[in-house]
């Protein structure tokens, strides 16, 4: 049995963001996925939704002082090897998040900028966007928009590839030091490709689109993929690759559950 943090060699994850009491995204997409990946999970919580797999019924944001609170109670004994945010919902959460990210100077830290859930319920406030920008991206090493999302972060239409690779660019300028856009959305019926850059070099993964309802908690997963794996020491090509591969599997495993959009499975 190991007795204290030094003697454990177990890579430990934070996931900073919503829950989804139908166990299909946010914080329970987070842990699944960590606790597949064999890291250690642990959770702040910034909203609890009342949600399934027909959509987003209510939501319930977290006070700042808690959010604050859970971030430093892990802060302050346990530590983390990496972090992602996910949902954050409004500006002031935001603010407090990125004020504690700085306080621990977590290196890995991943973005998944949450805004819509797929059936439509907002999940950041308009007037947060600003300071998801301006505050909580400089402190990213990884982003990961999908289409709408790095339209919203840019200013944007993202039509083509190259308006991909011009939206990274973009991204890249705010200070985030790796951009992921998915591309699950884009209008390609065969393939889905996301693109990687690092500030110099831009890299591609190309899978099978799959045709399926039940691909609820996606990006989630992707971004926890991402982050599990930077937490046991992988670099952002290798984490991104990982994350590729994962989803792709969740998708196709995807679990139909309930009336409406199922979940992609976290043990693929
Ligand atoms: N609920 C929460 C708490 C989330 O964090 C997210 C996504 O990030 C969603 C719902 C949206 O899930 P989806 O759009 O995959 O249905």
């Amino acid at each position: 049995l190991k007795k204290s943090t030094e003697e454990c060699e177990m890579k430990k994850a934070l996931t900073i963001a919503g829950s989804d009491s139908g166990g299909g995204a946010g914080i329970q997409a987070d842990l699944k996925t960590f606790q597949e990946l064999e890291v250690y999970g642990m959770s702040a919580l910034t909203a609890i939704t009342a949600q399934n797999t027909l959509g987003v019924h209510a939501v319930y944001p977290m006070t700042v002082e808690a959010v604050a609170k859970q971030i430093e109670a892990i802060g302050h004994d346990i530590g983390t090897d990496a972090v992602k945010t996910g949902m954050l919902f409004s500006a002031e959460i935001i603010e407090a998040v990125s004020e504690q990210l700085e306080k621990y100077q977590w290196e890995n830290v991943v973005v998944d900028p949450v805004m819509i859930a797929k059936g439509g319920a907002s999940l950041l406030q308009q007037e947060a966007i600003l300071s998801m920008k301006k505050n909580l991206l400089p402190l990213a090493k990884v982003v990961t928009p999908n289409i709408p999302e790095a339209e919203v972060l840019t200013g944007m239409v993202i039509r083509t590839f190259e308006d991909k690779k011009e939206a990274a660019k973009r991204l890249y300028e705010i200070g985030v030091k790796n951009i992921v856009i998915k591309g699950g959305h884009d209008e390609n019926k065969s393939e889905s490709t996301d693109l990687l850059f690092d500030g110099a070099e831009f890299y591609t993964f190309t899978s099978k689109r799959i045709q399926t309802r039940n691909t609820h908690g996606t990006g989630c997963t992707f971004s926890a993929v991402i982050t599990a794996e930077l937490a046991k020491g992988s670099n952002v090509y290798q984490a991104v690759l990982s994350a590729k591969d994962f989803i792709q599997a969740a998708i196709e495993d995807g679990i139909a559950i309930g009336q409406g959009h199922g979940p992609t499975n976290h043990w693929a």
